[in-house]
């Protein structure tokens, strides 16, 4: 009884609040000073998150978590990452370049990447990251283009396992990773071959919510460690287990509890691998989603109201500056700052202005009812929002801003102009 009424005070604390982090004034000002649309990080909530997810994981003494770079590549956010503590997990040469920049080298860096061009393990080499290879095929083509490190890490895809893990959903159908078997071969063949220092890895989901998720893909890591140690004589350095923590991106969601992840994990790491005699190692995540996106929004005026068959509110901003609706017919919550008293009670169709029927932000939403000029802010874009932009349809990615603790703000990445539309093109 006392356990549940716990478990349910736990749930309703970390029920996914819709608050913003700036007043109606204040958002206001920013909108006139930069023009909407455009992205805005809160930087006091995404330090308290990296520093909470690094806290949490604190009994590993060697846990490193790499930014996924992908979720936003802003040099500026990756800066403040890189000061709590976190590497970067790149997966392209640019992303590698954008780590460079900031200073981040070396074993900071997780290169992940599949179907590999020969100048990105190249510039991986160069700079010292730990690379994780995807495929067996690739230690020849690694050895050959760039030369094999003295780490490797392998990418594991657990496909169908035995005791049929069913929130791990189907691993056969993804392009990603070894099979089991492979990985014998591959670690012998590493071996063979000079290396020494070994990791393991695998991400087999995303946008994950069960806690519990996490814990098993650490048991299935720490058993295949294990099994392989044994196998091959060879002691692994590291686990990483990868990304894919899930955000609540719907009120009636609640975030992933860090702490019991961190909790199961240990547990599973006593009891599968210390407990099985393989010596400590670190623990390494990669997690993008969750340290950002719930601290990015996307700031966008009301441009026109239509009223057809259905009642329509237009943006001015559109799927090119966030394509989750439109791409996976993702729920994204939309506040409207001036009138957060009034009751939701009119249904709109919320709309960009892309000649793609599927350019909706929302359908059938209850809101207060809307007028040209009114502000929106449209929640949970910090993380594979502004990154996913495009220029279809002649569309240009909005600026990216950053809400500093002491509550000014600053650019940190313009608007794009017609000048960068036209700059790829020979005239
Ligand atoms: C995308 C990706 C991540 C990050 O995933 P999130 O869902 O944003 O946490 C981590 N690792 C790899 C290899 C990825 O492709």
């Amino acid at each position: 009884m006392l356990g549940k009424l716990r478990q349910n005070y736990k749930a309703e604390k970390l029920m996914s609040n819709k608050n913003l982090p700036f007043t109606f004034e204040e958002i206001l000002n920013i909108a006139e000073q930069f023009g909407t649309p455009f992205h805005i990080y809160d930087e006091a909530a995404i330090r308290a998150n990296a520093h909470r997810l690094i806290k949490a994981f604190a009994w590993n003494s060697g846990f490193k978590q790499y930014f996924a770079v992908k979720a936003t590549p802003n040099p500026t956010i990756m800066e403040i990452l890189k000061e709590e503590g976190f590497g970067m997990d790149c997966s392209s040469l640019p992303e590698l370049l954008l780590s460079e920049q900031i200073g981040v080298t070396d074993e900071h860096i997780m290169f992940t990447s599949n179907d590999t061009p020969v100048e990105e393990f190249v510039k991986a080499r160069e700079l010292g990251a730990v690379i994780n290879i995807d495929d067996i095929t690739h230690i020849d083509f690694l050895e050959q283009s760039a030369g094999l490190p003295e780490l490797v890490c392998c990418r594991y895809n657990p496909g169908q396992l035995k005791d049929g893990n069913a929130i791990i959903g189907n691993p056969e159908d993804a392009k990603y990773g070894f099979t089991r078997k492979q990985l014998s071969e591959g670690y012998h063949r590493l071996k063979e071959k000079g290396v020494r220092r070994f990791g393991l890895h695998t991400m087999v989901a995303s946008n994950e919510l069960n806690p519990q998720y996490f814990v098993e893909t650490a048991e299935i890591l720490f058993n295949t460690v294990v099994e392989l140690a044994r196998e091959l004589d060879i002691t692994f350095e590291f686990v990483n287990i990868g990304g894919g923590i899930g955000i609540p991106y719907r009120p009636e969601e609640s975030a992933v509890d860090l702490e019991q992840v961190a909790e199961g994990v240990e547990r599973a790491y006593q009891q599968r691998l210390i407990g099985e005699g393989h010596p400590a190692l670190k623990l390494f995540m990669e997690c993008g989603r969750m340290v950002t996106g719930p601290y990015g929004y996307l700031v966008t005026r009301v441009r026109h109201i239509k009223e057809t068959y259905k009642r329509f509110a237009g943006l001015d901003a559109c799927m090119a500056d966030l394509m989750r609706p439109a791409l996976y017919g993702a729920y994204h919550h939309i506040s409207v700052p001036g009138k957060t008293k009034l009751p939701a009670e009119t249904r709109y169709d919320v709309t960009g202005s892309l000649c793609e029927n599927n350019d909706k932000f929302a359908i059938d939403r209850m809101l207060p009812e809307l007028e040209p000029g009114d502000l929106l802010v449209i929640h949970d874009a910090g993380a594979h929002g502004h990154a996913m932009g495009f220029q279809y349809n002649g569309k240009l990615r909005s600026a990216e801003l950053l809400f500093k603790p002491d509550r000014s703000v600053e650019m940190i990445r313009r608007a794009e102009s017609v000048e960068d539309y036209f700059a790829t093109l020979n005239f």
